[in-house]
C-alpha cells in the first residue's frame, strides 16, 4: 500500500514550475507540465489526471495502448506524448493514442510517420529529439545534424514540427546541464529563424533539474517521480 500523495505531489510541482518560471522572468503559463506517468499503474495514472495533470508522458507504445481504455473514456481525457523509441511496427498504435511523438529522430522514422498520417488524412504533433549531452546511451540526433532534420520534418507531409525535445546530462553541475538545454533552445532559434515558424516548443528539464531547464527557456517539463512518487 502506498502512501504517496499524488495529488499534493502535483500541486508542489506546479508550485515548483511557477516559481522556476518568474525566478527566470518568465510567466508561468509559458511552460507545461507534463507528467511522466510511465511504469504507473492505470490506477494510479487516473489519480494523477483526476488531480488536474492534462498531458502525460509514456515511454512505451504498449502502455499507451494498455491505458487508453481507461483514459480515452473520461469526460476530458489528458493528452498523451510519446517519449521514448517508436519502432515502425507500432506507429499505428500510437498514431491512435498519441497528441504529440516527441522521439523523432531519425529521417526514417519522420517519413514512415509522415506517410502515415497523409495515408489517414491527418496531421501529427512531432518534436525532435536531440542529444544534447552526447552521451552514448542517450537517443537523439546530434546537435550539429538536428537543424537539418528539423527542417526537414517541417517539412514531411503529414507532420507537425512543434519544436525539439532533449534529455538533459544526467550531473549535478549546474554548468554543465545548462550549457546542454541553452544548446537546445539555440538549435530551436534557428530552426524557427529558417522557416518552421510554429517549431517554438522546448521540451526539457525533469524532476531534478527543472529550474535549470525553465530558467533556459523550457516550454514543456516532463516530470515523473516528484509528482507519482519513486519508480518500483
Ligand atoms: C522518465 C522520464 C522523465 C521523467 O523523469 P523523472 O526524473 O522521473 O522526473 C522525463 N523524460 C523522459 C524522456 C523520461 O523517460
Amino acid at each position: 500500500m502506498s502512501t504517496w500523495d499524488i495529488a499534493a505531489a502535483l500541486a508542489r510541482q506546479v508550485d515548483r514550475v511557477a516559481a522556476a518560471a518568474e525566478a527566470a522572468g518568465r510567466a508561468a503559463d509559458e511552460v507545461t507540465l507534463a507528467v511522466a506517468t510511465k511504469s504507473v499503474d492505470v490506477a494510479r495514472t487516473l489519480e494523477t489526471v483526476a488531480a488536474g495533470a492534462r498531458v502525460l508522458c509514456e515511454s512505451r507504445v504498449q502502455e499507451i495502448v494498455a491505458k487508453a481504455p481507461a483514459l480515452e473514456v473520461l469526460d476530458a481525457p489528458p493528452q498523451v506524448h510519446l517519449i521514448g523509441p517508436l519502432q515502425s511496427n507500432k506507429i499505428n498504435a500510437a498514431l491512435r493514442h498519441v497528441a504529440c511523438v516527441e522521439t523523432v529522430h531519425t529521417t526514417s522514422l519522420a517519413a514512415a510517420l509522415g506517410a502515415r498520417c497523409v495515408r489517414d488524412g491527418r496531421t501529427l504533433d512531432v518534436l525532435v529529439q536531440v542529444n544534447v549531452s552526447g552521451e552514448p546511451q542517450k537517443s537523439g540526433v546530434s546537435p550539429d545534424e538536428a537543424l537539418d532534420l528539423a527542417l526537414e520534418v517541417a517539412a514531411t507531409d503529414g507532420l507537425r514540427l512543434r519544436g525539439l525535445m532533449t534529455i538533459g546530462r544526467n550531473s549535478p553541475v549546474e554548468a554543465e546541464v545548462r550549457a546542454g538545454y541553452a544548446r537546445l533552445r539555440a538549435l530551436r532559434d534557428e530552426v524557427v529563424a529558417q522557416g518552421a515558424q510554429g517549431a517554438t516548443e522546448l521540451s526539457m528539464g525533469m524532476s531534478g533539474d527543472l529550474e535549470w531547464a525553465v530558467a533556459e527557456g523550457a516550454t514543456i517539463v516532463r516530470v515523473g517521480t516528484a509528482i507519482v512518487g519513486p519508480r518500483g
